[in-house]
């Protein structure tokens, strides 16, 4: 038979949901051969996760889509917290704000996964060729060891199957709803993406390759230089690596419910927790559309043989209903509407390792799973792949030394580490029962639950995430509990040091916090974030001061001097024929006053001239007051003194590298220098 297809890729990922589809979008950003396949027919249409945290939205402004989650979305900004009062009755007893004011532009919004899935799609179609290809599977994997160390070459072998309609649409369990009297509605329900039924990917594998004499065209091989498994909890991508999730499978099922409430409680458009005295605990998200969704745990009961697997008949929308009704009482909760529904049990697991070789890699469900109550598996997912996208690409694109792929399992399996503990910890506090005073020992401390929930709210918002040091993070290692840890004793040789007190609110290894501030050229505010667009170029962001004070200008003069000069790094790692900003783009956010400085002043560094399209007016802030839109105050904000300046380097994800003194082009040069690639004789 003809089973001679063969392709060429630089990445191949497995699995089209949040983790596949943002290394997809980042990918599309480069020339990157990619391909991305998806064993469903379709994508993610209703239910699912639907929780976007503030850091999440801040990476798809990054990439120009988070107005559209933004505009649909609903947004959540207070927390109500019920528990019952000292007879036993359900009361408020808390309001806290739903996101930490202050700590991010966006606040925390829900929107369905199927829309946001959708405008990664739209997404990746402006800006490539790349399409995800649905109903196929990888049957077989080859990795060849003597191949993994040359980078340029493809040790990763795949054969791609197609599989029939019929099986790349698994059957849904069907469910009726009344209506109005007399009418009937059928609700698809979401179980069967839901762990409590046994993966297909086997039996998929087995059809797929039972047919193939019949049609060998439905059959490929994929030579990769790299792969990646975005293929979810059940990943078959880990299967093939040996790797293993590390942890446990809790024993609680829990159910979701997206319905359009008919109630009389009070606070259903708020998000709230309820914690009842005796039936147990309901999570309620306020969403678009109307709906709400109730996340409820679901009471053992003797519906539930031996809590196994097999046995999920007895789990129905009017089970979950009715559950949360014993829990809201006396309040009444009904519903007309279904829009979606699952259970599932949740697991807590992570995998012991990212990455096989820095060639093939595991992200998002496929190696840390959780429960969903803090909204973050969609989140962490996107950020895991946010994380390694531009890697793959700049070593793919020749830019940078295969060195820097390691820093993903360090970066990533940390925070999965992180979200696991946390998760453990939040769902023992909401499934509790609550105390009834002091003395009962057994019983949740709401006290306890509410500081839970406030602390949980900056590492579940995702701007707390915090890498550590390694050759794209220049800072003090702490080395607590980490002596053994070869990663970071390695990145310790090579540290190039930052002086981390010029800018004294800025965390190197966190995201670049974000503040309002003018472009010199034209007077219009930005958010800082805005300027530091997802589209693979480092940035240093040099902060001169105020450049009235002739030391400053000398400071900034000598910089630019540096920076322009045709030996300096920056034209060393520019390809010859690209534009001078396309790998390292140099901005500058001075501290005013605006008047009586000229931008075509300034060294041409800070402002390049582009062949045709003449100077680059978009590189030069100032930290002034807007005429409408208030003073962003960026350098008390940054901790930065306007009379001595800093300079900071960006990573292309946003997350800051190295902090030091404003003309300090030799650290500048010597950080680069530890992974990048010179691209001119
Ligand atoms: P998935 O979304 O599981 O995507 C994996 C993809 O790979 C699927 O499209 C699958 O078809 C495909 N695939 C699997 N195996 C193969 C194979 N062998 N070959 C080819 N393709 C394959 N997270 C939040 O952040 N916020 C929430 O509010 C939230 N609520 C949730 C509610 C529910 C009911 C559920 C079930 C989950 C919720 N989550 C939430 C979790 C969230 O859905 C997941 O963490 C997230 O979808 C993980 O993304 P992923 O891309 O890693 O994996």
């Amino acid at each position: 038979s003809d089973s001679s297809k063969e392709d060429h890729v630089d990445v191949l990922i497995v699995g089209a949901g949040p983790a596949g589809l943002m290394l997809a979008n980042w990918l599309s950003r480069f020339d990157i051969r990619t391909r991305i396949v998806d064993k469903r027919g379709s994508k993610v249409f209703n239910g699912q996760a639907d929780g976007l945290q503030c850091r999440t939205l801040e990476i798809l402004d990054s990439f120009d889509f988070a107005h559209r989650a933004w505009r649909e979305s609903n947004h959540m900004l207070e927390i109500c917290l019920w528990n019952p009062d000292e007879h036993g009755c359900l009361q408020r007893s808390d309001r806290i704000p739903d996101t930490i004011p202050g700590i991010s532009r966006f606040q925390q919004v829900v929107l369905h996964q199927g829309r946001i899935e959708q405008f990664f799609l739209d997404s990746i179609k402006e800006h490539s060729d790349i399409r995800v290809e649905r109903g196929v599977l990888p049957t077989t994997f080859d990795f060849d060891e003597t191949k993994a160390s040359d980078f340029e070459d493809y040790p990763i072998s795949v054969t791609l199957r197609t599989l029939s309609d019929e099986d790349s649409t698994p059957q849904q369990r069907q469910t009726h709803q009344k209506l109005a009297e007399g009418q009937q509605a059928v609700i698809e329900d979401g179980l069967f993406r839901s762990n409590l039924v046994a993966d297909d990917t086997d039996n998929l594998i087995s059809a797929a390759e039972a047919k193939e004499n019949r049609n060998a065209n439905e059959m490929e091989t994929i030579k990769a230089k790299f792969m990646v498994g975005c293929d979810g909890a059940h990943s078959w991508v880990r299967r093939q690596t040996g790797f293993t999730l590390e942890g446990d499978s809790t024993d609680y099922i829990w159910g979701v419910l997206d319905i359009i409430p008919i109630t009389d409680f009070p606070d259903i458009r708020h998000r709230c927790a309820i914690h009842s005295a005796n039936a147990g605990s309901v999570m309620v998200i306020p969403r678009e559309n109307k709906l709400v969704r109730l996340y409820i745990q679901l009471q053992s009961t003797s519906h539930q043989k031996n809590g196994s697997k097999a046995d999920r008949s007895w789990i129905t929308p009017q089970i979950i209903l009715e559950s949360a009704q014993r829990i809201i009482h006396p309040y009444k909760l009904d519903y007309k509407y279904c829009d979606w529904w699952t259970a599932y049990q949740i697991g807590q697991r992570v995998g012991d390792k990212f990455s096989l070789r820095d060639r093939v890699f595991l992200a998002g469900d496929a190696v840390h799973t959780h429960s969903p109550k803090a909204g973050q598996g969609m989140n962490v997912s996107m950020q895991d792949t946010y994380n390694l996208g531009w890697k793959l690409a700049h070593v793919i694109n020749g830019s940078s030394e295969p060195s820097i792929l390691s820093t993903y399992e360090a970066e990533r399996k940390l925070i999965a580490q992180q979200l696991i503990a946390f998760d453990r910890r939040f769902s023992r506090l909401f499934s509790g029962r609550p105390a009834k005073d002091v003395m009962d020992e057994e019983g949740i401390s709401m006290d306890e639950f509410k500081q839970a929930f406030e602390k949980g709210n900056e590492f579940a918002s995702g701007v707390a995430v915090d890498y550590a040091a390694s050759v794209l993070i220049a800072k003090e290692t702490d080395d607590e509990g980490q002596e053994n840890d070869t990663d970071l004793i390695n990145s310790k040789k090579h540290q190039v040091i930052s002086k981390p007190e010029l800018a004294t609110k800025i965390d190197i290894g966190k995201r670049m916090p974000s503040f309002k501030v003018l472009n010199h050229a034209d007077a219009r505010p930005w958010h800082l974030q805005e300027l530091l667009k997802s589209n693979g170029r480092w940035r240093i962001i040099v902060f001169p001061g105020q450049l009235t004070n002739p030391l400053n200008m000398q400071r900034l003069k000598k910089l630019g001097e540096s920076l322009g000069s045709p030996g300096s790094f920056i034209y060393q790692y520019t390809p010859s024929g690209n534009a001078i900003d396309s790998v390292i783009e140099v901005l500058t956010v001075h501290s005013g006053p605006r008047a009586g400085i000229e931008l075509l002043d300034l060294p041409e560094a800070f402002h390049p001239h582009h062949g045709d399209v003449g100077w680059d007016y978009w590189k030069v802030f100032v930290d002034e007051e807007s005429y409408h839109e208030g003073y962003g105050q960026a350098y008390a904000n940054y901790g930065i003194d306007p009379t001595l300046g800093a300079s900071v380097i960006i990573r292309p994800d946003q997350y800051v590298s190295w902090i030091g003194e404003v003309d300090d082009y030799e650290k500048m040069s010597q950080f680069f220098g530890g992974f990048m690639k010179q691209r001119r004789a």
